[in-house]
């Protein structure tokens, strides 16, 4: 071995060393493995002659986060600075740790799932959700399937095969992800019947379109985008009536599935579940994790008599729900039941509430933890939030965003790196910069956003 080689081997950093250097980001276990593995590949390098060169110690340090960060989970926790509350592809809501305990608690222990405590005797998992959805809702019944997709998807084959389902021609709605109420009405045995036209549809275009062969009436939200201007669709209360008089049930795909009327936050009008069912809705359908900001899951409610066809349909067992869904989704809902409670407890529900004010005030404290890393120049902007997941499509949230710009990177230079960091970073970038649209992280995450950006800089010098 040639003394340059000797002399290369040497200077490397011990294990003991690196560890300290890594910190508590990483488990030890982990740290320690990942630290022998890139010592390991630079000896190999520098032996076979690939590495002829004095590696300095932040080189490795880098190489060894990078094969850490890789190595540890595939699906991560990450920091969403989009403003977008209810991202679909960062997860759409996330739980309130108000539910953490006793999603804890029935997840890692037993649980009476399909178990009647009362009797001993077997029971059903669709039960623990019918007494809380009663008092937040008034429904008489209860199911919850997998996603809101297959919740539409098990109403129309239990109550519309080989039927016809009348649908307004304005509400053929797509939602993404190839979920399309044309084709879910096709594949649950049923046939479509249009009904008026894109703009307007009237009651007597209902009235018209019924037969002997109609199953049900169906009304979809539109949540994903709006018609306006010349438009009009008759009263849910007399669409119940026309369906109720030819003894047809009314369903309505609800979506998004409020519970709480959002109109204090100065967001337009929606209607609750609870108004629709008022309204005569005999089965509404909506998703756990759109802004009622529970666990992905889609919710039916509405009268017995047909959500008992529901339980009995073979389908029922494909999509059902497990345990931990149950438990977060029930969590969710109890922290309804005390209003001021579910606003500030539920992160979408909290996030949407802040105001103009709160987010200067988040985005004021962010930017100053910044200011002082070296080759980083940060501003505070208005900017504007998106609701998301379908809802509100027109309206934007009024909000600040810190904005970064880096001195030695480009702004998708910078992009990557905050996506590369332990706890990735999603940015927005503007302008040519990066922003961090305060409305979606969390205060207790800006010491992260601050170690993450320190890091970059620091590694970003020591290139130069
Ligand atoms: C979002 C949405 C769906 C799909 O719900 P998932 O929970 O994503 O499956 C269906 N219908 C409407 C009207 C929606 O807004």
């Amino acid at each position: 071995m040639s003394k340059e080689i000797q002399h290369i081997l040497a200077s490397l950093p011990s294990v003991d060393v690196l560890l300290k250097q890594l910190g508590s980001d990483y488990p030890q276990g982990a740290a320690k493995e990942g630290i022998q593995k890139v010592l390991a590949s630079i000896r190999k390098e520098v032996i076979d002659g690939t590495q002829k060169n004095v590696i300095d110690q932040a080189e490795v340090l880098t190489m060894i986060k990078k094969e850490l960060t890789e190595k540890q989970f595939s699906l991560r926790r990450v920091i969403n600075g989009t403003g977008t509350v209810i991202h679909t592809n960062l997860g759409r809501s996330s739980l309130s740790q108000k539910i953490q305990e006793q999603l804890v608690a029935t997840s890692f222990h037993y649980s009476n799932l399909e178990f009647d405590l009362a009797s001993g005797k077997r029971g059903s998992r669709y039960s623990h959700l019918v007494a809380i959805v009663k008092k937040l809702t008034g429904a008489e019944d209860v199911l919850v399937v997998n996603n809101n997709a297959a919740a539409v998807l098990l109403v129309l084959s239990t109550l519309t095969q080989e039927k016809e389902v009348l649908v307004s021609r304005g509400e053929l709605v797509e939602i993404g992800g190839a979920f399309r109420i044309p084709d879910v009405i096709t594949s649950s045995g049923g046939t479509i019947k249009e009904v008026g036209t894109t703009n307007k549809t009237h009651l007597a275009d209902y009235e018209t379109a019924l037969t002997e062969e109609t199953g049900a009436v169906l009304k979809v939200h539109t949540s994903n985008y709006r018609i306006v201007g010349f438009a009009e669709t008759p009263e849910l209360s007399e669409l119940a009536e026309l369906a109720h008089a030819n003894d047809l049930p009314l369903i309505n795909d609800l979506g998004s599935g409020l519970l709480l009327d959002m109109r204090p936050f100065g967001l337009p009008y929606e209607p609750t579940v609870k108004e629709v069912l008022d309204q005569g809705c005999d089965v509404v359908t909506f998703s756990g994790d759109k802004l009622l900001g529970g666990p992905q899951a889609g919710i039916i409610v509405g009268k017995r008599e047909y959500i008992e066809k529901m339980k009995k349909n073979q389908l029922l067992r494909a999509l059902r729900i497990d345990k931990m869904t149950l438990s977060a989704l029930e969590a969710t809902l109890a922290l309804y039941l005390n209003e001021k409670e579910a606003l500030q407890a539920i992160p979408a529900l909290q996030m949407i509430g802040l105001s103009e004010a709160d987010c200067l005030a988040k985005a004021t404290e962010l930017a100053a933890m910044l200011k002082p890393i070296s080759g980083l120049s940060v501003a505070v902007e208005k900017d504007s939030s998106k609701i998301g997941g379908g809802s509100y499509p027109e309206h934007l949230l009024p909000t600040y965003a810190v904005v970064l710009n880096g001195q030695q990177y480009s702004a998708v230079e910078l992009q990557e790196k905050l996506r590369e960091g332990a706890t990735p970073i999603i940015s927005r970038i503007k302008n040519e910069a990066n922003l961090l649209d305060v409305r979606t992280i969390a205060s207790d995450e800006f010491s992260l956003i601050q170690k993450s950006l320190q890091a970059i800089f620091k590694e970003g010098k020591e290139e130069k």
